[in-house]
């Protein structure tokens, strides 16, 4: 299925590889890292090399060699998905790989230092605050940490069990108990990632973990009011449930709802490991549940396969809406350059490859 065109984007699952920079230390004691993978950027492929002689060709939507800058990875993986968002479609990003290689620095950065090492989260927050207008629009966020099947409220600590409720006519997803904050500008939304930052170590401290085994997940709602013109005599319901009433011709205000979901994953190491590093056997087990069943829904989505499974866990049951469909989906793909962890590098490209 390689080489597949665009023309069916929206259900799809659009795949990028990011190479993670050389840092001081694999600078210092590497082999040449082009040894084991190379990347061609013009032709979207990487290649693995997996012994002297053998080598396997992979084809990706996009490939983000270690120069590719914050802006362009914003621009080619998450900015589709974020003016789809704006459209009134939902939309999810997505960043997958082993600890270390990239995945928060892809999409949690905050670059206060330097503007130019903002992530996708600062830069969708941008692009959807500069397009809304706050006299009828709402931009509301929820941050929230799904551990061990889980969904905790990084917002208010206190609520460590959040329900995920679903829509049974529409399929609609939400969670009712999660803290949902108003957005109306750049530096309160920073403010909210920072506390919810705070509030993530603090959970983890207390229950003794680290966030490589937990997935984080940025919620942004997006209300917006609407000029649609009619293409017949339409009888629509309001918000209120009424009906309005609207001739051929003359447009109608409505609003529209979509949501942009932003989720930093667990660890890809994580993945059919238990007892090492001091994970434990319950922790493994969930981390493998919720990437093994994202793994599989999105090979379902890539075979137009009529059964998606994404009641298998917790972490699926929240994308139902937002995946898939008319929804937009974009994974990174985040692999590092040391030789040293070809195995992983290897199995995450895998991953992504079952995508396309
Ligand atoms: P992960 O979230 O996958 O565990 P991180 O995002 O924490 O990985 O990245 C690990 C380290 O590498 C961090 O110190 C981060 O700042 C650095 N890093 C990751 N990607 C880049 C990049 N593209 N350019 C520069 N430094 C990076
Ligand atoms: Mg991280």
């Amino acid at each position: 299925r390689n080489g597949r065109d665009d023309a069916g984007v929206a259900g799809r699952v659009r795949v990028a590889v990011r190479l993670r920079p050389r840092n001081t230390e694999e600078l210092l004691n590497d082999a040449d890292f082009a040894d084991y993978v190379e990347l061609m950027p013009e032709l979207k492929r990487l290649k693995l090399r997996k012994n002297s002689w053998d080598c396997e060709t992979f084809q990706f939507d996009e490939i983000l060699t270690e120069t590719a800058s914050q802006k362009r990875v914003y621009e080619v993986v998450a900015k589709p998905v974020v003016e789809s968002v704006l459209d009134g479609y939902n939309g999810t990003v997505m960043a997958y790989g082993q600890t270390g290689t990239g995945k928060t620095f892809t999409l949690g950065k905050l670059g206060e230092e330097d503007a130019a090492d903002r992530g996708i989260m600062v830069r969708a927050l941008e692009d959807i605050l500069a397009d809304v207008s706050f006299d009828q629009d709402t931009v509301t966020v929820s941050y929230l940490q799904l551990y061990m099947e889980t969904v905790q409220d990084l917002l208010a600590p206190e609520k460590d069990n959040i329900t995920i409720a679903e829509d049974p006519k529409t399929g609609d997803v939400s969670l009712p108990g999660a803290t949902s904050v108003e957005i109306r500008d750049q530096k309160s939304f920073i403010e909210l990632l920072q506390i919810g930052e705070a509030n993530r170590f603090a959970a983890n401290t207390k229950l003794n973990t680290e966030s490589s085994r937990s997935h984080s997940l940025l919620l942004v709602n997006v209300k917006k009011t609407v000029r649609v013109k009619p293409e017949r005599e339409l009888a629509t319901l309001n918000e209120n449930g009424s009906s309005l009433q609207s001739p051929k011709g003359q447009t109608i205000l409505t609003v529209r709802k979509s949501k942009l979901l932003i989720v930093d994953l667990a660890g890809s190491e994580r993945v059919n490991k238990s007892g090492s590093e001091g994970l434990l056997l319950e922790e493994a087990k969930f981390i493998n549940l919720s990437l093994t069943s994202l793994g599989k829904c999105i090979n379902a989505l890539a075979e137009n396969s009529p059964h998606v499974p994404i009641r298998d866990s917790k972490l699926t049951r929240l994308l139902r809406d937002s995946f898939g469909g008319t929804a937009r989906t974009s994974l990174i793909i985040t692999i590092g350059p040391s030789p040293q962890h070809r195995g992983e590098t290897t199995s995450t490209i895998l991953f992504g490859q079952r995508a396309m």
